[in-house]
């Protein structure tokens, strides 16, 4: 009787290795990019897109925010422009 049977080797992969892309929880597909508000730490939704020195607006407190980098997305206040209306 030389049952040739296999027992699998590999059965418990290491999960720990897939924890780090979890997987689309409640439809979103797009990982969305978010980044803190500098002023009023609110959470800012940065376009998937959004680039470098993109110039942003925190929907809580209104202020311009600059992207100042992606990696990790970090926001900054943008330089006042122009617009001295507060005089
Ligand atoms: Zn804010």
């Amino acid at each position: 009787m030389a049952e040739n049977v296999k027992f699998p080797e590999k059965v418990d992969t290491p999960s720990h290795l897939q924890l780090e892309r979890p997987r689309c929880e409640g439809g979103h597909e797009m990982s969305a990019i978010t980044a803190n508000c500098p002023v009023c730490d609110a959470v800012v939704d940065l376009q998937a897109d959004v680039g470098e020195s993109e110039v942003v607006r925190c929907g809580d407190c209104g202020s311009d925010l600059e992207v100042r980098s992606l990696e990790p997305p970090v926001l900054a206040e943008a330089p006042a422009e122009e617009e001295d209306w507060g005089e």
